[in-house]
């Protein structure tokens, strides 16, 4: 899988708009007014990479999100810091888009912190229906308690616990159809990390990963009403990518299995297993984004509409 490298193509500045403060077009007009040109909805990733000085499009497969020229800095935006949008790559948006909660229902978001998975969870409910949020990392969690604040996210529960330990058979959690499951990776697919060759896992930190991995979507799979899961990483490796999928759907026999999704995402999984086609992938070169892997997982017999 093309990574991280030093011949990698510069990842774009993606801002998601928080629809539950905003709407995309008051955005576009406050950035106009900033003296930016609005060049309308690209067509092709292609075109995203011809973006350059105070120009931004509107993306092509995700809606809400905005797309600036590389190293376009808006952490000191007064967008930014009320919370009226989230500066989130595009791979990472994907997760909570292809999950895709109904308004009102039940989602656990696993791995939760620092929360921008959450606050999309949020917005795609519109804030009707409940997350339960869990991390075990507390500075992780005070970071993310700030920023949902700020986000305007209401009707979640943070709590500090290995996810590992949540009883699926609380009675709490029986109403629980949507799970995102985005667990501590190698984060082999970041940008801004060293190049590939460099910063790459040892074999024995990618069996402990992929250990960790296997286990806790084993456990997410045991809450009773979960009709689908997304799970993601910022990892190229195949060990925590399709590797884990592929052992935790075998060992599910017929319960579970992979939702074929977004069927114009270019980039698909390795082809090391039948489906393995249904997962998405991300890279740098192909999806001009960070690298990244996502699955979406569906109980047999409970197909649900995903977006395409
Ligand atoms: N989903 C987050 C977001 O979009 O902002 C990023 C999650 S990050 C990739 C993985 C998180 O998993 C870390 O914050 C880490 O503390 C947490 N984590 C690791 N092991 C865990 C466990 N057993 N239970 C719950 N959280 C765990």
């Amino acid at each position: 899988a093309s990574g991280a490298g030093p011949e990698a193509p510069q990842v774009p500045r993606y801002v998601r708009v928080n629809v539950l403060k905003t709407s995309v077009d008051d955005v576009v007009e406050f950035f106009k007014r900033q003296g930016y040109s609005f060049l309308g909805r690209a067509n092709s990733v292609e075109e995203l990479k011809t973006l350059s000085g105070k120009k931004f499009m509107l993306d092509l497969h995700l809606p809400e999100l905005l797309v600036f020229p590389p190293q376009t800095d808006f952490h000191d935006s007064r967008l930014y810091t009320s919370g009226h949008i989230i500066l989130q790559d595009k791979a990472s948006c994907l997760p909570a888009f292809l999950l895709s909660p109904s308004a009102g229902s039940h989602v656990i978001d696993a791995c939760a912190a620092p929360g921008n998975k959450t606050s999309h969870l949020a917005a795609i409910l519109k804030n009707k229906g409940h997350i339960f949020a869990f991390d075990v990392d507390t500075k992780r969690l005070a970071t993310m308690n700030t920023m949902l604040m700020r986000a305007g996210v209401t009707s979640f529960k943070l709590a500090q616990q290995d996810f590992l330990t949540v009883d699926p058979h609380d009675p709490k959690y029986s109403k629980v159809k949507y799970i995102l499951l985005d667990p501590s990776c190698s984060g082999s697919g970041m940008v801004a990390r060293l190049p590939l060759d460099e910063a790459a896992p040892s074999a024995e930190r990618l069996q402990a990963l992929s250990g960790f991995q296997r286990r806790i979507l084993s456990h997410a799979l045991r809450f009773p009403a979960v009709q689908r899961l997304v799970y993601s990483t910022c990892s190229v490796h195949q060990e925590e990518n399709e590797d884990v999928v592929h052992a935790v759907l075998q060992e599910q026999g017929s319960a579970f299995r992979l939702a074929n999704v977004f069927p114009s995402w270019p980039c698909r999984g390795l082809a090391t297993f039948p489906g393995a086609e249904c997962c998405l992938r991300a890279s740098p070169a192909d999806t001009l984004t960070q690298g990244f892997f996502v699955a979406v997982l569906e109980r047999c017999g409970e197909e649900t509409a995903v977006p395409s």
